[in-house]
């Protein structure tokens, strides 16, 4: 995620406020005469989008020059409009030479095209546009492309919510896929002789994926049932490392497969008290991830398309 798409930030939300322009959760946007004007923070950049009635080639000329004098190297052209990118390698770029800028270029084609008005960007007519923020980018169109894009959205919210998926796949899946989790915990245990709590992650990262491959419904509830898995299979993952770490140490000493043995010393109250620290404190490391990974699952859940006019900043 590049740091633009998360906030205002300081110097654009100023300089916003001071041109009378309005925001969407990363941008200030606005019409300035007959210009549209967007601004926001990128990755070591700042940008200006600059939409306008009419460019021809003669304008984008005065454009470059204009940047060639300011020393600025990158810009995109799209149709009538420009972007311009300010890199930032050190400190922030000047908040003044970019304002100064804008004023410039936005006095040279409302005076250039005085009577000209800026289109629709989805249908290029020029009647009763409005800013609108599509999933917070915000774009100039009209009451018709707007209804268009209104009832689109609505539908792919309303398919994403209908996608097929199933909790008790993805209940087996999180449990199949997670089995390697068990193996990777014997080892542990049986070669490094403890038994590392972190092997708990391991368990929940597969059991997601497991999950998801056996379409496990996207949704809280899915959540829910992933951590389900995961307890089970953090308990059953440090039984069996137990077991298996026993069974080979009765195997060192008798030469064979004594199940007896096993079970009589698991029933010890001292490995007992053991296996349940062990259970724990696997619980302990996992439930931290989990908190994580859930917060993510609902996210994703949550992830709806909007379609919203821009806010005062
Ligand atoms: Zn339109």
């Amino acid at each position: 995620m590049v740091k633009g798409d998360i906030m205002l930030w300081p110097g654009v939300k100023k300089l916003g406020k001071e041109l009378g322009l309005k925001r969407t959760d990363f941008e200030a946007v606005g019409i300035i005469k007959n210009c549209f004007v967007k601004m926001y923070d990128g990755h070591n950049m700042k940008v200006l989008e600059l939409y306008v009635p009419e460019m021809d080639d003669d304008d984008k000329a005065h454009i470059v020059r204009k940047l060639e004098s300011n020393k600025i190297k990158k810009h995109e052209w799209f149709l009538n409009g420009v972007k311009i990118i300010f890199v930032e390698m050190v400190k922030p770029y000047s908040m003044q030479k970019i304002k100064d800028l804008l004023e410039e270029l936005v006095n040279y084609f409302s005076s250039k095209y005085p009577a000209g008005v800026l289109q629709c960007q989805h249908c290029g007519q020029p009647d009763e546009t409005e800013i609108y923020g599509i999933n917070n980018v915000s774009v100039l169109i009209c009451s018709d492309c707007y209804k268009q894009a209104e009832r689109k959205i609505e539908n792919e919210n309303l398919e994403q919510k209908n996608i097929e998926g199933n909790y008790l796949w993805g209940f087996l899946g999180a449990i199949i896929f997670a089995i390697p989790g068990i193996l990777l915990a014997i080892l542990l245990f049986v070669f490094l002789n403890s038994l590392a709590a972190a092997s708990a992650v391991v368990y929940i990262l597969l059991g997601i994926i497991g999950y998801k491959k056996f379409k496990g419904k996207i949704s809280p509830v899915g959540a829910v049932v992933i951590v389900i898995a995961g307890i089970i299979m953090v308990g059953a993952g440090t039984i069996i490392a137990y077991s298996v770490f026993w069974l080979v140490e009765l195997y060192k000493e008798t030469g064979i497969i004594f199940m007896d043995g096993l079970f009589y010393i698991l029933e010890m109250p001292e490995i007992q008290s053991e296996l349940r620290i062990n259970i724990l404190l696997s619980y302990v490391v996992s439930a931290v991830y989990f908190a994580f990974q859930l917060n993510l699952m609902v996210k994703e859940w949550k992830n709806q398309k909007v379609i919203s006019k821009t806010r005062d900043i």
